[in-house]
């Protein structure tokens, strides 16, 4: 047998027994213990380095990304007034070409950093119209090759009801035109929330479309519509299908109620994405020490059996001026807020941001394992937690059976 790839003396589990991969027409043909070098038409010395699925970034918002200017925005309130200011200063064609020019500089980084399926969402606003999902939609077929980007809606309805109206009606234009992979917004931000939600459902129902929500992003103890969420999952045969971003605001209410809701997002198998990094900037902020900390309750989502990703969110804008799309960097990060740092909570850290988003985004071919696409990183490091807390190079990134990112380190110690 030839593959077109052949990665040789690969460490893919904690056994520390090294593997060879064989890789045909991007996908994973053969795992085992000795394949002939010659075999591949390349190959690829791993000489025990780890080899793992790809990162697989689940909430990203590529509209916005790298467009900060040098003004500090201190709450989530007012990063969403200066990104709509920003984004309603241009025409929708402009602001089209803006979008694909920020967000390829964007995925070329996530890219280089491992991640090779991406989520990210997309702002619907009056004025914009559906100029930033067209421009999403054209990145993602440029990119088929390199990464798969996935696109949630994030309508904003600020304007009242009939505003809110014709949101659903571009959101309806949008499904019928399969422009969209998953349905979302961020109801909690309104007064008709429970409205927004139910409407949110009954599009995502009539398109069959999975569900991508911002959900209670809050430090105050107001979980109702993370709870109406899990309610409405369930009432519509919806389980493994919904993700709720953020759900900050769980960290503030009383153990019994955190208890009885994780108990509900069990039942409703609700997706969990942490966003730490993000919400380390932007929440806790009327707070006099001490000031919390703005993450959900990972440990307690984790314990419940619960699916939790983290994720990278904002990179560079007003929502949060630093970043790198670099998901072994949100997972150190992550470890050390959910205080998880042992060797084996290491290994459930890294499992967050490749197997569990994978199974949030709902993808079906993604794994270690024969038949699955060949989408693999290969880190200059022999174990997940040395790769994380190595930050170790990423020397080979791989995209359907092909590299597409290359990375050495070179450095010299005098002593
Ligand atoms: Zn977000």
């Amino acid at each position: 047998m030839t593959y077109d790839l052949l990665i040789k003396n690969a460490t893919i589990d904690d056994t520390g027994m090294t593997k060879d991969i064989g890789i045909l027409d991007g996908k994973i043909t053969e795992i085992s213990d000795d394949i002939p070098a010659e075999a591949g038409i390349k190959t690829i010395m791993a000489g025990g380095r780890l080899v793992t699925p790809g990162f697989v970034d689940s909430h990203m918002h590529y509209d916005k990304t790298l467009t900060l200017g040098d003004k500090e925005t201190k709450t989530l309130d007012e990063a969403i007034e200066e990104f709509i200011n920003y984004s309603t200063k241009m025409n929708g064609q402009e602001w089209k070409a803006d979008i694909k020019k920020r967000a390829k500089a964007a995925a070329r980084q996530s890219v280089q950093a491992g991640t090779t399926t991406l989520r990210t969402h997309v702002n619907i606003e009056a004025g914009t119209d559906l100029y930033g999902v067209e421009a999403l939609n054209e990145l993602k077929e440029e990119l088929r090759d390199f990464v798969d980007i996935k696109i949630t809606s994030l309508p904003s309805f600020y304007d009242g009801r009939v505003e809110q109206d014709k949101r659903f009606e571009l959101l309806d234009y949008a499904c019928k035109n399969n422009m969209l992979d998953f349905l979302g917004g961020a109801p909690f931000l309104h007064d008709n929330w429970e409205e927004l939600t139910e409407k949110t459902f009954a599009m995502a129902v009539k398109y069959n479309l999975p569900i991508d929500f911002h959900v209670n992003e809050s430090d105050q103890p107001d979980v109702r519509n993370f709870e109406q969420i899990a309610d409405l999952t369930i009432k519509y045969g919806y389980q493994g299908k919904v993700s709720c971003g953020h759900v900050t605001a769980l960290n503030a209410v009383d153990e019994e109620t955190a208890t009885r809701v994780i108990e509900k997002a069990r039942v409703a198998k609700l997706n969990i994405i942490t966003l730490p990094s993000c919400n380390l900037y932007l929440m806790g902020r009327i707070d006099k020490q001490p000031i919390r900390r703005g993450t959900t309750r990972i440990r307690e989502f984790l314990e419940a059996g619960v699916n939790i990703s983290y994720a990278s969110d904002n990179i560079r804008d007003v929502f949060r001026p630093i970043g790198n799309g670099d998901m072994l960097e949100e997972g150190l990060l992550t470890a050390q807020v959910a205080q998880m740092v042992t060797k084996t909570d290491l290994e459930t850290i890294f499992k967050m941001g490749t197997v569990n988003p994978a199974k949030a985004l709902l993808l079906e071919d993604y794994g270690m394992g024969v038949g699955k696409q060949a989408d693999l990183v290969i880190f200059d490091e022999c174990s997940v937690a040395e790769a994380l807390t190595n930050q170790a190079t990423r020397n080979y990134v791989i995209k359907k059976g092909k590299v597409v990112a290359k990375n050495t380190k070179i450095s010299e110690i005098v002593f």
